[in-house]
Protein backbone atom coordinates (compact mmCIF):
# COMPACT_ATOMS: atom_id res chain seq x y z
CA UNK A 1 0.00 0.00 0.00
CA UNK A 2 1.30 3.43 -0.63
CA UNK A 3 2.26 5.41 2.28
CA UNK A 4 -0.27 8.21 1.38
CA UNK A 5 -3.34 6.00 1.70
CA UNK A 6 -2.56 4.44 5.18
CA UNK A 7 -4.47 5.79 8.23
CA UNK A 8 -2.71 8.78 9.63
CA UNK A 9 -2.36 9.00 13.17
CA UNK A 10 -1.50 11.76 15.29
CA UNK A 11 -0.18 10.85 18.70
CA UNK A 12 -0.43 13.67 21.44
CA UNK A 13 1.78 12.71 24.14
CA UNK A 14 4.70 14.54 26.41
CA UNK A 15 5.77 11.08 27.31
CA UNK A 16 8.60 10.64 25.04
CA UNK A 17 9.01 6.98 25.57
CA UNK A 18 5.08 6.05 25.85
CA UNK A 19 5.03 8.53 22.20
CA UNK A 20 7.90 6.60 20.85
CA UNK A 21 6.52 2.95 21.40
CA UNK A 22 3.28 3.65 20.32
CA UNK A 23 4.40 5.32 17.55
CA UNK A 24 6.41 2.03 16.40
CA UNK A 25 3.72 -0.35 17.46
CA UNK A 26 1.44 1.91 15.30
CA UNK A 27 3.60 2.00 12.13
CA UNK A 28 3.71 -2.00 12.51
CA UNK A 29 0.00 -2.30 12.66
CA UNK A 30 0.58 -0.24 8.97
CA UNK A 31 -0.58 3.20 9.97
CA UNK A 32 0.92 6.53 9.12
CA UNK A 33 1.84 7.97 12.54
CA UNK A 34 3.56 11.33 13.75
CA UNK A 35 3.48 12.47 17.04
CA UNK A 36 3.11 15.94 18.84
CA UNK A 37 4.16 16.09 22.85
CA UNK A 38 1.81 18.99 23.72
CA UNK A 39 -1.33 20.53 23.15
CA UNK A 40 -0.18 23.34 20.84
CA UNK A 41 1.78 21.80 18.96
CA UNK A 42 -1.14 18.84 18.73
CA UNK A 43 -3.56 22.17 17.41
CA UNK A 44 -1.40 23.14 14.88
CA UNK A 45 -0.46 19.57 13.31
CA UNK A 46 -4.54 19.00 13.20
CA UNK A 47 -4.85 22.46 11.51
CA UNK A 48 -2.41 21.63 8.75
CA UNK A 49 -3.00 18.68 8.23
CA UNK A 50 -5.84 15.92 7.37
CA UNK A 51 -5.59 12.76 10.23
CA UNK A 52 -8.06 9.88 10.52
CA UNK A 53 -7.52 9.32 14.18
CA UNK A 54 -5.71 11.35 17.63
CA UNK A 55 -4.31 9.04 20.23
CA UNK A 56 -4.92 12.07 22.59
CA UNK A 57 -3.40 12.45 26.19
CA UNK A 58 -5.40 13.74 28.82
CA UNK A 59 -2.58 14.76 31.17
CA UNK A 60 -0.88 17.23 28.86
CA UNK A 61 1.50 20.31 30.21
CA UNK A 62 0.33 23.20 28.40
CA UNK A 63 -3.52 23.14 27.42
CA UNK A 64 -4.76 19.76 28.17
CA UNK A 65 -6.38 17.31 26.63
CA UNK A 66 -10.07 18.33 27.19
CA UNK A 67 -9.14 21.56 26.18
CA UNK A 68 -7.19 20.15 22.48
CA UNK A 69 -10.78 17.81 22.41
CA UNK A 70 -12.95 20.83 22.77
CA UNK A 71 -11.18 22.63 20.24
CA UNK A 72 -10.37 20.35 17.79
CA UNK A 73 -13.91 19.76 17.99
CA UNK A 74 -14.96 23.21 16.64
CA UNK A 75 -13.62 22.56 13.08
CA UNK A 76 -13.09 18.30 12.74
CA UNK A 77 -15.00 15.22 13.31
CA UNK A 78 -11.67 13.32 13.48
CA UNK A 79 -12.06 10.29 15.85
CA UNK A 80 -10.31 10.70 18.83
CA UNK A 81 -9.44 8.00 21.68
CA UNK A 82 -8.74 9.67 24.92
CA UNK A 83 -5.61 7.94 27.27
CA UNK A 84 -5.59 8.98 30.67
CA UNK A 85 -3.50 7.60 33.46
CA UNK A 86 -6.57 7.75 35.97
CA UNK A 87 -9.48 4.95 35.84
CA UNK A 88 -11.94 8.30 36.44
CA UNK A 89 -15.39 8.14 35.66
CA UNK A 90 -15.77 11.69 35.40
CA UNK A 91 -13.10 12.11 33.41
CA UNK A 92 -14.44 9.67 30.91
CA UNK A 93 -18.00 11.45 31.20
CA UNK A 94 -16.32 14.78 30.50
CA UNK A 95 -14.07 13.25 27.50
CA UNK A 96 -17.64 11.68 26.16
CA UNK A 97 -19.64 15.14 26.61
CA UNK A 98 -16.79 17.04 24.93
CA UNK A 99 -16.42 15.05 21.53
CA UNK A 100 -13.59 12.07 22.29
CA UNK A 101 -15.33 8.79 20.68
CA UNK A 102 -13.42 6.20 22.93
CA UNK A 103 -11.01 6.22 25.99
CA UNK A 104 -8.08 3.88 27.25
CA UNK A 105 -6.64 4.08 30.63
CA UNK A 106 -3.29 3.88 31.29
CA UNK A 107 -1.43 1.71 31.97
CA UNK A 108 -2.78 -0.15 28.81
CA UNK A 109 -2.32 -3.34 27.04
CA UNK A 110 -1.42 -2.66 23.26
CA UNK A 111 -3.99 -4.82 22.43
CA UNK A 112 -6.40 -3.42 23.88
CA UNK A 113 -5.47 -0.11 22.10
CA UNK A 114 -5.52 -1.20 18.69
CA UNK A 115 -8.71 -3.29 19.05
CA UNK A 116 -10.10 0.30 19.89
CA UNK A 117 -8.43 2.24 16.78
CA UNK A 118 -9.51 -0.86 14.41
CA UNK A 119 -12.97 -0.13 15.47
CA UNK A 120 -12.74 3.54 15.21
CA UNK A 121 -10.49 2.87 12.12
CA UNK A 122 -12.98 0.74 10.15
CA UNK A 123 -14.37 1.84 7.07
CA UNK A 124 -17.31 1.20 5.14
CA UNK A 125 -16.57 -0.56 2.30
CA UNK A 126 -17.02 2.22 -0.51
CA UNK A 127 -19.09 2.29 -3.72
CA UNK A 128 -19.15 -0.56 -5.40
CA UNK A 129 -18.77 -0.23 -8.93
CA UNK A 130 -21.22 -3.70 -10.46
CA UNK A 131 -21.20 -3.02 -14.30
CA UNK A 132 -22.79 -0.29 -14.66
CA UNK A 133 -24.13 0.07 -11.18
CA UNK A 134 -22.85 2.11 -8.61
CA UNK A 135 -23.41 0.48 -5.41
CA UNK A 136 -23.62 1.48 -1.52
CA UNK A 137 -24.94 -0.07 0.68
CA UNK A 138 -28.75 -0.46 -0.49
CA UNK A 139 -28.29 2.51 -2.26
CA UNK A 140 -28.28 1.23 -6.08
CA UNK A 141 -26.97 3.77 -9.29
CA UNK A 142 -27.70 3.05 -12.78
CA UNK A 143 -25.09 5.62 -14.59
CA UNK A 144 -26.29 4.01 -17.93
CA UNK A 145 -30.09 4.92 -17.24
CA UNK A 146 -29.60 7.11 -14.57
CA UNK A 147 -31.88 5.64 -12.70
CA UNK A 148 -31.58 5.23 -8.42
CA UNK A 149 -33.23 2.94 -6.02
CA UNK A 150 -32.74 2.61 -2.43
CA UNK A 151 -33.94 -0.09 -1.14
CA UNK A 152 -35.32 -1.60 -4.18
CA UNK A 153 -37.54 1.25 -4.27
CA UNK A 154 -37.24 3.77 -7.40
CA UNK A 155 -35.93 7.66 -6.58
CA UNK A 156 -36.99 10.09 -8.93
CA UNK A 157 -33.63 12.61 -8.97
CA UNK A 158 -33.07 15.39 -11.40
CA UNK A 159 -30.38 15.64 -13.33
CA UNK A 160 -28.20 17.69 -10.95
CA UNK A 161 -29.51 16.05 -8.42
CA UNK A 162 -28.19 12.59 -9.93
CA UNK A 163 -24.58 14.05 -10.75
CA UNK A 164 -24.51 15.14 -6.99
CA UNK A 165 -24.98 11.94 -6.25
CA UNK A 166 -23.11 10.23 -8.52
CA UNK A 167 -20.06 12.56 -7.60
CA UNK A 168 -20.45 11.67 -4.17
CA UNK A 169 -20.86 7.97 -4.94
CA UNK A 170 -17.87 7.68 -6.74
CA UNK A 171 -15.25 10.00 -4.06
CA UNK A 172 -17.68 7.72 -1.62
CA UNK A 173 -15.83 7.75 1.88
CA UNK A 174 -14.18 11.18 1.08
CA UNK A 175 -15.32 13.99 2.41
CA UNK A 176 -15.49 16.55 -0.54
CA UNK A 177 -15.74 20.40 0.05
CA UNK A 178 -18.49 22.59 -1.24
CA UNK A 179 -16.04 23.83 -4.03
CA UNK A 180 -15.48 21.03 -5.11
CA UNK A 181 -18.90 19.49 -5.43
CA UNK A 182 -19.41 23.27 -7.32
CA UNK A 183 -16.70 22.50 -9.62
CA UNK A 184 -17.43 19.05 -10.46
CA UNK A 185 -20.94 19.12 -10.84
CA UNK A 186 -21.82 22.50 -11.81
CA UNK A 187 -18.92 23.26 -14.10
CA UNK A 188 -16.13 25.24 -13.72
CA UNK A 189 -17.87 28.51 -16.02
CA UNK A 190 -20.65 28.39 -13.06
CA UNK A 191 -20.97 32.15 -11.53
CA UNK A 192 -22.77 31.04 -8.30
CA UNK A 193 -21.78 31.08 -4.56
CA UNK A 194 -21.29 27.27 -2.93
CA UNK A 195 -24.69 27.80 -1.18
CA UNK A 196 -26.01 25.62 -4.09
CA UNK A 197 -24.41 23.16 -3.05
CA UNK A 198 -26.12 22.72 0.38
CA UNK A 199 -29.17 23.73 -0.93
CA UNK A 200 -28.71 20.37 -3.63
CA UNK A 201 -27.54 18.62 -0.46
CA UNK A 202 -30.75 18.92 1.59
CA UNK A 203 -32.91 18.30 -1.98
CA UNK A 204 -31.06 15.03 -2.40
CA UNK A 205 -31.14 14.36 1.27
CA UNK A 206 -34.84 14.47 1.41
CA UNK A 207 -34.97 11.41 -1.20
CA UNK A 208 -32.10 9.43 -0.48
CA UNK A 209 -31.83 9.45 2.72
CA UNK A 210 -34.77 11.08 5.07
CA UNK A 211 -37.16 8.15 3.53
CA UNK A 212 -34.70 5.60 5.10
CA UNK A 213 -33.60 4.48 8.31
CA UNK A 214 -30.00 4.59 8.01
CA UNK A 215 -27.97 8.12 6.70
CA UNK A 216 -25.61 7.75 3.93
CA UNK A 217 -25.56 11.54 2.87
CA UNK A 218 -23.20 13.16 5.88
CA UNK A 219 -22.22 16.74 6.70
CA UNK A 220 -18.51 17.15 8.01
CA UNK A 221 -18.72 20.25 9.59
CA UNK A 222 -16.37 22.72 8.36
CA UNK A 223 -15.41 21.36 5.41
CA UNK A 224 -18.26 19.70 3.04
CA UNK A 225 -20.03 16.49 2.70
CA UNK A 226 -19.14 12.56 2.37
CA UNK A 227 -21.49 9.73 0.64
CA UNK A 228 -20.68 6.87 3.32
CA UNK A 229 -22.56 4.11 5.29
CA UNK A 230 -21.55 5.77 8.42
CA UNK A 231 -20.95 8.75 10.08
CA1 LIG B 1 0.86 12.91 29.88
Amino acid sequence: MEDSVLPRILVVEDEASLARSLQLELNHEGYHVETAQNGYEALGRISEDRWDLLILDLMLPGIDGFEVCRRIREHTDVSIIMLTARDNTLDKVKGFEIGADDYVTKPFVMEELLARIRARLRRPPVARQEGNKLVIRDLVIRQDTRQVARDGRPISLTRREFDLLVYLAENAGLVLSREAILTHVWGYDFYGNTNVVDVYVRYLRAKIDEPFSTQLLHTVRGVGYTLREEK
